[in-house]
């Protein structure tokens, strides 16, 4: 009986892995898993020594909450919002709360400081990606330490690798070290992942690698050396749909992938 139980369940379980393969997010997620897979077995031996398995975090903007408890149900844990409302109005929606009881939130979009309480308030919020002055990363750190809940807040710091005026956000590279300093003596409630940048969608990978990319590997490499710090012990948040495995074969240990995974956005006008 035990057997026929297990058959039961097998087939069971086969049907339901292709009835969740069947939704176009559940496709475009697994393809993308196994990019990530291959793009990280590629990886050479030196760059493989220093980096784990890259996280995928599933970009949601502007997508419906079906598509998220759709990936969600396809075993994707780690999704990211950019917007801070979009990100509140998720992160509080009671039927992903109630589908997608594991799920991890991301804020990968800019945070001023006075939005940060809302965005504290989410249930499961796991990492904040865009820390990128000082005043932020205290004002995150006394916001954790109010909620009380004994859990420590996981946090990028974000770097302006292009140094380009129109792309504000994001520290400097040569200020990185500082607030890279600030996070880990001042702000006991944040726990430092490591430096994430936006870069370059455009660049032609076929003039060689993403030159935001090489700018933080080196910037990592600058603040490890000055504060001691094992570059194993700095995660790289780079990589998007158009170069995620470019950036993985060069060291990303958490890439954002969204259009891949979700379809084309559509912005209202
Ligand atoms: C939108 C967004 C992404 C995902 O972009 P895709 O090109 O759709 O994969 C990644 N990171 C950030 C910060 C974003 O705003």
């Amino acid at each position: 009986m035990a057997m026929d139980t297990l058959v039961c369940n097998l087939q069971e379980r086969k049907q339901m892995l292709r009835m969740m393969a069947d939704t176009e997010v559940a496709k475009a997620l697994l393809s993308v898993i196994e990019r990530v897979n291959v793009a990280t077995k590629a990886r050479s031996p030196e760059i493989a020594a220093l980096c784990r398995q890259p996280r995928l975090v599933a970009v949601s903007k502007t997508k419906p909450k079906d598509m998220i408890i759709e990936a969600y149900s396809a075993g994707q844990r780690h999704f990211g919002e950019n917007y801070v409302q979009e990100l509140v109005e998720k992160g509080h929606d009671e039927e992903i709360i109630e589908k997608c009881p594991e799920i991890k939130w991301h804020m990968i979009g800019h945070l001023q400081s006075n939005k940060v309480n809302k965005v504290i308030g989410i249930p499961n919020l796991d990492c904040v990606e865009t820390v990128d002055t000082a005043k932020l990363a205290t004002t995150l750190n006394n916001a954790v330490q109010k909620r009380g809940l004994d859990k420590k807040l996981k946090v990028f710091v974000q770097v302006n690798t292009s140094g380009e005026e129109r792309k504000k956000s994001g520290v400097h590279p040569d200020n990185v070290n500082e607030l890279v300093g600030h996070v880990t003596k001042n702000c006991p409630h944040l726990t430092l992942l490591g430096l994430m940048t936006i870069g370059a969608f455009d660049h032609d990978l076929s003039q060689g690698p993403n030159p935001d990319f090489q700018t933080l590997l080196k910037t990592r490499a600058a603040v490890c050396e000055t504060q001691c710090i094992e570059p194993q012990d700095v995660e790289l948040s780079m990589g998007m749909s158009n170069d995620f495995e470019h950036a993985i074969l060069i060291g990303s240990t958490n890439v954002r992938v969204g259009s891949t995974i979700f379809g084309a956005r559509n912005y209202k006008k």
